[in-house]
């Protein structure tokens, strides 16, 4: 006759050994690799579970790659903060679990006031059999044509919308960001001869006001 198999016992919560948090299926959490001179694994937690006796904490997690972890590497467009959801999934050891961290929507992210250490943003999924991202495409800004990297302070054109990067137009980040009002290069052609127009029409003005005057 078959013996029982142990019954697992699905937990709800499991405090991080050596401090008070406590993480909950769908919490991001950050894994010990086992080469420790790397950054730590991004991990979200799908499920908990323990042996019968309440021990050997074992958590089933989605992880995130980190884009040198990516078959096409990092990218000048990732940020440093950049995580993909990938579609592989594991079972580990709750012990390798060294605390919690956040991964934001990539416009959450860029509103953040202060990006902490345990603060990182998603917008792609990733399939680790084929190196592919959902979604495929995304937009990209400035004469550069690259996707946005939330690192690089970009400034946007008051004309077309169009984000740049300093250095793209010939400018320093120290002089960017003293900017008021930017027009990009094609807008402020558009609006340089706004400009003339308006001028030859108030000089047309002038005129009309002041050959009034001379007739009186
Ligand atoms: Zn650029
Ligand atoms: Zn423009």
């Amino acid at each position: 006759m078959a013996k029982p198999r142990p019954a697992k016992r699905i937990l709800d919560s499991y405090t991080i050994k050596g401090s008070n948090k406590t993480i909950k299926p769908g919490d991001c959490v950050l894994m010990r690799q086992p080469d420790s001179s790397k950054p730590p694994y991004v991990a979200r937690v799908e499920s908990i579970e323990a042996g019968s006796r309440g021990s050997n904490v074992k958590v089933r997690v989605r992880w995130y790659y980190r884009p040198e972890e990516s078959i096409g590497g990092r990218r000048q467009f990732h940020g440093a903060k950049e995580v993909f959801l990938s579609d592989h999934y594991d079972v580990q050891s709750a012990d390798t679990i060294e605390g919690k961290c956040f991964v934001h929507s990539f416009k959450n992210y860029t509103k953040l006031d202060a990006v902490g250490n345990e603060d990182y943003f998603c917008r792609f999924e990733y399939k680790s059999a084929t190196g592919s991202f959902i979604p495929d495409r995304i937009a990209v800004f400035c004469k550069c044509e690259m996707p946005y990297n939330p690192d690089d302070l970009m400034i946007q054109c008051e004309g077309c919308s169009d984000w740049y990067h300093p250095a793209c137009i010939d400018m320093t980040v120290e002089e960017a960001k003293k900017l008021e009002h930017f027009f990009c290069q094609s807008c402020s052609s558009q609006n340089e001869k706004k400009t003339e127009d308006s001028h030859s029409a108030s000089r047309q003005l002038e005129s009309k006001v002041e050959s009034k005057r001379r007739r009186r």
